[in-house]
């Protein structure tokens, strides 16, 4: 065990959060806090197309409501900072410098249509994809004046090119890989960005990071990073491979089988202390084996090499029955707070009364105007389930159209806002050769339940996403059930 633990957790803001990142997180929090380490939060923007700082926050915000706190991070601070990584482009251009100066990474030119090309190449002839190594072989003297030319480069990594590579994983052991499956790594893009192995190899260096613990799809990348080490000459933190969490289908969890973002449990009254003891489960066993602790239980029994491999199940059956025993613990004013905390909040409750208001004569009709907006399902009477087929579009094209819609226009949306829904919905018109009016009504009826709601883009906007995305995959589905 290293003298100093500091564990951390790197996510990318690139969508919603996702309970794989609160579970990576949880496993890093116990190890750092067991023995008296440091936790670390950083932000790994490098996809500087993807990542989006609403998607920052929105990490930052689920993973404080689980209760989770680190040491350092962009919003606390620390003495590594900046801990965002498109703050710190300048120390991965110096460190890839480095490298090539010292051989063990080179600069090449080769253009997209040349790749293109040899990927085309491999593909046909079915031989092993991935560069070929055509720069590797160029005269250093020579490579240099071409940069210095200003000529369009990137700097890849050299990788051994024949034997095998083994690298340490604490669950897993040596972990043997095939140094000719692996091709040479671009680390700094064109650009001038670093791709995810540059940054995270040096950020981990020095940041002091002494176990590194994350999710098993990232197992794959591990050669890279243990060369990086060595070419670096830098002692190599402790790897450790958590289980991917799988659906019960033992399919990797993912968002068209359950909920993955974290905001989907939160609005749904999942309480964070079960999610986290949920979470602890998956793959982790209480030595005494209950079932039911807190975190602070957890961490002190923690232990990193306890853990299984063999991906545990994130099953929502449990999960409910396990967030069922912690609401029924609490005494009727802890669960009024909780109520109050979020669905019965006032800062959501101002949201909505202003689209119930102009249409309420007497108080107590506001429960009956505005109760969709308080549920999580909504329930799709005769005369509603007509209004959710689209004019002109049978049942099973309207069904399509709600998953295109999803999928490609609702799901990417990064701020969730009236203005975005609405642009997002017009788009699919405009792709799908749809009519404002022959989408924007089956619409408002799979998310309100009725035909007759305050006006559509706003009601959107205050459900929230994970609400509207979980009401149009049901509307969908009930669609795909419905006779023309
Ligand atoms: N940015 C990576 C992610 O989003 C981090 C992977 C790692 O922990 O090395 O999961």
């Amino acid at each position: 065990m290293p003298d100093v633990v500091r564990t951390r957790i790197a996510p990318s803001p690139t969508g919603d959060p996702h309970v794989g990142t609160a579970y990576v997180a949880l496993f890093n929090y116990a190890m750092a806090r067991k023995h008296g380490g440091q936790f670390v939060l950083r932000i790994e923007d490098t996809d500087r197309q993807r990542s989006h700082p609403a998607s920052e926050r929105m990490i930052f915000e689920a993973l404080h409501w689980l209760g989770l706190t680190w040491d350092e991070g962009p919003d606390v601070g620390g003495p590594h900072a900046p801990y965002r990584q498109s703050e710190r482009s300048e120390v991965y251009r110096d460190h890839a410098r480095q490298l090539v100066d010292r051989g063990a990474a080179y600069p090449c030119f080769c253009s997209r249509e040349r790749l293109d090309a040899l990927r085309e190449e491999q593909r046909l002839s079915k031989g092993q994809l991935g560069y070929d190594g055509h720069c590797r072989g160029l005269d250093p003297t020579v490579a240099r004046r071409r940069v210095a030319a200003g000529e369009e480069h990137v700097i890849r990594l050299k990788m051994p090119t024949e034997g095998s590579l083994e690298v340490a994983d604490l669950l897993r052991g040596a972990v043997r890989f095939d140094a000719a499956q692996i091709d040479d790594q671009v680390l700094l893009k064109s650009d001038g960005f670093p791709t995810y192995h540059l940054a995270n190899v040096v950020d981990d260096h020095l940041m002091g990071i002494s176990h590194v613990i994350r999710a098993e799809e990232w197992l794959s990348s591990l050669p890279k990073h243990a060369q990086l080490y060595r070419a670096f000459g830098w002692e190599q933190p402790v790897f450790c491979h958590l289980p991917l969490l799988r659906n019960a289908d033992s399919s990797k969890i993912s968002k068209r089988k359950n909920p993955v973002s974290l905001n989907h449990y939160r609005r749904a009254g999942y309480l964070p202390e079960a999610m986290l003891n949920y979470l602890a489960l998956m793959g982790w066993t209480m030595p005494d084996e209950r079932e039911v602790f807190t975190l602070n239980e957890f961490v002190a029994n923690f232990s990193l090499g306890d853990i299984r491999l063999g991906g545990p199940v994130f099953d929502l059956t449990k999960l409910g029955w396990l967030n069922g025993r912690y609401i029924r613990e609490l005494s009727a004013e802890a669960l009024l707070g909780r109520l109050r905390g979020d669905l019965l909040s006032d800062d959501y409750l101002l949201k909505v009364l202003p689209l119930a208001h102009e249409r309420i004569d007497v108080l107590e009709d506001f429960i009956a105007y505005a109760g969709f907006f308080f549920t999580g399902e909504v329930a799709w009477d005769d005369a509603a389930r007509t209004a959710l087929v689209a004019k002109d579009r049978t049942p099973a094209e309207t069904a399509k159209a709600f998953r295109v819609l999803l999928e490609e226009h609702l799901d990417p949306i990064p701020e969730w806002s009236a203005e975005s829904v609405e642009a997002a919905l017009r788009a699919f018109c405009e792709k799908a050769g749809w009519t404002a009016k022959q989408l924007f009504m089956p619409v408002r009826v799979a998310v309100t339940g009725r035909a007759a709601t305050p006006p559509l883009f706003d009601t959107m906007a205050v459900l929230g996403k994970e609400v509207c995305r979980r009401r149009v995959r049901a509307a969908a589905d009930l669609l795909r059930t419905m006779k023309v």
